[in-house]
């Protein structure tokens, strides 16, 4: 491998110090870059992982420090200079940016892992204090303060965000009511019959949950907030958190001449439409490889994988050859002691099928297109009891097998032993 002058050579810079972001930086240097990696972003904690952030890190479950990715002593042994600021501009032409602290960064392949921004509430009252949203630690840590038992919170977003927060609190002892706007939980990503199987087992574990309403304003009490609906209802709560989704940051992309569409425009190599820029992670908005089709996806799945394929590609001219990106969507949710898990494209299949995984309402809805080939698969049940299957679920999809709708269908069928059809 060819190794850079560490003194002469130019940088890597990545911006967004999150778990994409975190995570290329390290790959960078395990991929034998020798030269200098810069790591800016502008909250106050190295990388971490996001996904405890409404579960086990909000019912004290588990610490800070246990979803960090990368300590100090990994960044001194890796020497990835950690920057706590803002990227203000990027010249494109120049290769280099500027901090908000007013250092100038050169380099020679940049990666945009900025993430997105929280949503917040914009209604009248959206802003009281008592108001809240959940992206960081800092987040976390003031909404846990508040989830005491016999609070009253109120959820706005049946959502991944709403109900992991729901379920929480509910562990934690509070009264819980979510308001979701559209008819159904989980609209954006889960198919309707799993949704609807969360929806009775949040009813069935305490929770409030009301549908197809969404809030007008927020009011101040003598104790605690009041949200008027739409419907001409109100509900009064200590505690208001809004899960209403993320987006991202597109003004920096856009002020640099980047294409932007929902996300910063990037290829199979995930590289923008300037030489030397890439992007991934929640920002990227990139060809789906099941469909072509451009799309962004926010999970812990895409910000790790993607980081790795970036990494390898910023290293061009360095390691050769450019490495596309090929994995299959694929997410979870932990609600309670149940789980779900969406694996591929649901939305591209011809028909579906499901299957029964046992008495307790697990099943795995499969996705085939037009070939009986999977394009995706759709998992729910009690953690404990369908964990297994569901892995098994997603190696299928992945492997893009073909069965027929009555094999997958039938509880005979061990789904293990249809990996060897794969093509
Ligand atoms: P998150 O990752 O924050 O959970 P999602 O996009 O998965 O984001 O879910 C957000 C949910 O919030 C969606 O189901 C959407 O319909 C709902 N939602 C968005 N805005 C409002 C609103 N003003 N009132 C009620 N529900 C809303």
């Amino acid at each position: 491998m060819h190794t850079p002058d560490s003194t002469s050579s130019p940088a890597m810079v990545i911006v967004g110090a999150g778990h994409c972001g975190g995570r290329a930086a390290l790959a960078l240097r395990t991929a034998g870059w020798q030269a200098a990696i810069h790591l800016v972003g502008d909250e106050p904690h190295h990388p971490y992982e996001r996904p405890p952030l409404s579960k086990d890190l909000l019912t004290g479950d588990k610490t800070a420090e246990a979803c960090a990715l990368l300590s100090d002593a990994d960044l001194r042994e890796a020497r990835i200079t950690r920057h706590v600021a803002r990227v203000t501009s990027i010249d494109a032409t120049a290769r280099s940016l500027t901090l908000s602290d007013g250092q100038t960064l050169a380099y020679q392949s940049l990666l945009l892992a900025t993430g997105g921004k929280v949503r917040t509430l914009r209604i009248p009252g959206g802003d009281l204090p008592e108001v809240m949203t959940l992206r960081n630690l800092g987040d976390a840590a003031a909404l846990a303060q508040r989830l005491t038992p016999g609070q009253r919170l109120l959820v706005v977003g049946g959502g991944f965000i709403g109900l992991e927060v729901a379920a929480s609190a509910r562990k934690l002892g509070c009264e819980v009511t979510v308001v979701e706007g559209a008819p159904r939980l989980m609209g954006r990503a889960v198919p309707e019959p799993v949704a609807e199987r969360a929806l009775a087992l949040h009813r069935a574990r305490g929770v409030r949950v009301l549908l197809g309403v969404g809030p007008l304003g927020i009011t101040r009490t003598a104790n605690g907030v009041r949200m008027e609906l739409a419907d001409g209802s109100s509900i009064e709560a200590d505690t208001v958190l809004a899960g209403i989704g993320i987006e991202p940051d597109l003004a920096l992309p856009q002020a640099a001449g980047l294409a932007v569409g929902r996300g910063v425009m990037v290829n199979a190599h995930l590289q923008s439409s300037l030489p030397g820029i890439f992007a991934a992670g929640d920002v990227a908005e990139f060809p789906s490889v099941l469909s072509g089709q451009l799309v962004r996806q926010e999970t812990w799945h895409n910000a790790e994988t993607q980081a790795a394929i970036a990494a390898q590609n910023m290293l061009e001219g360095v390691n050769s050859a450019l490495a596309a990106y090929t994995a299959l969507p694929w997410f979870w949710s932990d609600q309670y002691d149940h789980q779900l898990q969406v694996m591929g494209e649901p939305a591209l299949a011809a028909t579906s099928v499901t299957r029964t995984l046992d008495d307790a309402g697990g099943m795995v809805i499969f996705y085939l297109d037009a070939d009986n080939r999977l394009v995706g698969a759709c998992g729910w049940g009690e953690t404990s009891r369908v964990a297994k299957e569901l892995k098994l679920a997603r190696t299928l999809v992945e492997r893009r097998i073909s069965a027929s709708a009555e094999v997958l269908a039938d509880p005979a069928t061990k789904l293990k032993g249809l990996l060897s059809h794969a093509r």
